[in-house]
């Protein structure tokens, strides 16, 4: 069977027909301020009870006024996904198959530049990085979800059917409605999150992250224009707590697919645990979490690139991916010769408004990022064992901006070497040439994630021990390349230990913790006596 193509990026470059579109889809979104409702059954739901939301790197600026569900929307929207389901399965896997792939095909032409201009003004993303996430990588996972799920049907069937019998797997998705908890960071995660186990068949709720709602809400209208039939997804600005609670107390819950912190993560297991006994089945548990994604270097390693590597890994996006680096171990020799070029260089990153095509930075997401970050930094530095050596100035006045941070570090250990920081941070521990397989063990060690990680090495045998030797420290390995930047359909993504249930989004193992197989066995000689040639008497 062939499959898709990853979505060619587009350049926008100067006077380019895509940013003269983008420019103005910008334009347009800024001017206006719309109304979010809540979708329930296909329906908007408007409840009065609203929040905003802002532009982060201009917070004086509204883009939308945000309409909160309450319990009663909440539990309409449970009711409505449950309603939804049989009348979902029975349309069958080429029919849902085709509204996912008109998704792709609405977001690749007409609805491009409206979801990526709602990306960078709602989560301030640069035009590149918006249209690598909010395009190019939802279309990817629209696309190859369905292609991954139409290959179940052939390769899950029983490899034997003896004469008179035939045997089938039915794909049956799960039993009850699935609640999806998406992350600000990513449009593709969000839409991606509540879509997958859509295509398989099952319906749910999609409560999206306080932070994107414009974006999200704007994907979820491209959805219903793509035919999505009513109640299968249902989107649910509000409480994650509530939502959380008015699903558990439901039993037709079925499943949780979370992308966002290992805090609220865990919370939301040890939940389900406690609410098992009133559930109809056993959830399925579907957690992409944290980071403290790392480069390692060897004294042999490519210079330059590692130089650039380190610049694009931490910075873009704010540093504000899972999978961004934030911790470097760099030998002496090789740290002697690149610091004060990747100085240098940070010096000309310039940062402010998403609409300047010129900026490689903008704001991080809001006040509550601005303050975490700042603070990681403040207390860095004032330890002895850390130095500021570029950036380190963070200012909220009209966005929330932290300028691209290096901390070098005598403590291998110390605070923003092992924690999750989720901004423009990168701390960078320098260690002596000849001990490689020291700092192999710190890297493995130090911190409780294991999403992403890189290696870089000219020698093959270093590759070959840092890729053992941190066989279980990330689930998205590098060598000789940045640690982000993941592709649906080639680096299937996801991270296990802290960082997740390691059930690789833009691959096929994603859609199978969705599906709840039947095992049939049909007899066309069905046994018309009872008793078997064993219960015969012996012969004398
Ligand atoms: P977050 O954990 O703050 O929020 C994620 C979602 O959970 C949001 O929708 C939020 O409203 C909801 N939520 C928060 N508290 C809740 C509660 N008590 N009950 C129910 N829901 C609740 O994360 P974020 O700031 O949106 O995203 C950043 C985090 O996501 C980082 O930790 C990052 O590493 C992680 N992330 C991981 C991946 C991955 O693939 N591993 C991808 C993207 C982001």
């Amino acid at each position: 069977m062939s499959h898709p193509a990853n979505e060619p990026i587009l350049g926008f470059a100067p006077g380019s027909e895509e940013r003269i579109a983008l420019y103005a889809e910008l334009d347009k979104q800024m001017s206006e301020v719309i109304e979010i409702p809540c979708i329930i059954n296909g329906e908007a739901v408007y409840t009065g009870t609203t929040t905003t939301q802002v532009i982060p790197h201009k917070h004086g600026h509204v883009l939308a006024n945000v309409h909160l569900a309450s319990r009663t929307e909440m539990e309409a929207a449970c009711e409505a996904a449950v309603n939804a389901q049989q009348t979902w399965i029975e349309i069958g896997l080429e029919a849902r198959c085709e509204i996912f792939e008109r998704c792709a095909d609405l977001l690749a032409g007409d609805w491009r530049m409206r979801v990526n201009a709602s990306t960078m003004l709602n989560q301030s993303k640069t035009a590149f990085q918006a249209e690598i996430d909010a395009a190019c990588e939802l279309i990817d996972f629209w696309r190859f979800n369905c292609h991954y799920a139409r290959g179940f049907h052939d390769d899950l069937q029983p490899l034997v059917s003896p004469s008179g019998v035939q045997n089938s797997t039915e794909i049956r998705p799960l039993e009850g409605f699935v609640l999806s908890i998406t992350p600000f960071n990513f449009s593709s995660i969000a839409a991606n999150l509540p879509s997958a186990p859509a295509v398989v068949g099952c319906t749910g709720i999609w409560k999206p992250s306080r932070n994107s709602y414009l974006s999200n809400y704007i994907l979820m209208q491209l959805m219903m224009e793509a035919g999505l039939p009513a109640g299968v997804i249902n989107f649910v600005p509000g409480s994650g707590a509530e939502i959380t609670e008015v699903c558990l107390d439901n039993p037709n819950f079925a499943g949780l697919h979370f992308t966002g912190s290992t805090r609220v993560f865990q919370g939301l297991w040890q939940e389900i645990g406690l609410a098992l006994p009133n559930l109809n089945s056993y959830p399925r548990i579907v957690g992409e979490t944290g980071g403290k994604d790392f480069v390692v270097a060897h004294p042999d390693c490519d210079r330059q690139g590692l130089l650039v590597a380190l610049l694009r890994g931490s910075f873009e996006y704010q540093g504000q991916k899972c999978s961004a680096a934030s911790r470097a171990y760099i030998p002496h020799s090789v740290w002697e010769a690149i610091s004060a070029d990747l100085v240098s260089e940070i010096e000309k990153i310039k940062m402010g408004d998403a609409r300047d095509f010129t900026n490689f930075m903008t704001a991080v997401i809001d006040q509550r990022a601005f303050d975490k970050i700042s603070g990681y930094i403040d207390r860095a530095a004032a330890r002895d064992c850390c130095e500021i050596i570029v950036g380190g100035g963070h200012d909220d006045s009209v966005g929330y901006f932290i300028e691209p941070t290096i901390i070098v570090t005598s403590n291998p250990t110390s605070e923003t070497m092992v924690e999750e920081i989720f901004g423009p941070v990168l701390t960078v521990f320098v260690y002596e040439d000849n001990k490689f397989d020291e700092v192999l063990t710190l890297c493995d060690t130090a911190s409780p994630y294991a999403l992403t990680g890189s290696i870089f090495s000219s020698n093959e045998e270093n590759i070959q021990k840092a890729f053992n030797a941190l066989r279980f420290t990330a689930g998205n390995f590098y060598i000789n390349d940045k640690p982000t930047g993941a592709v649906v359909a080639q680096q299937p993504f996801g991270g296990a230990r802290a960082s997740g249930t390691n059930d690789k989004a833009g691959g096929p193992l994603n859609l199978l913790r969705w599906i709840s197989p039947r095992s049939v066995k049909r007899t066309f000689d069905t046994p018309q006596t009872w008793d078997y040639s064993f219960m015969q008497p012996d012969h004398d």
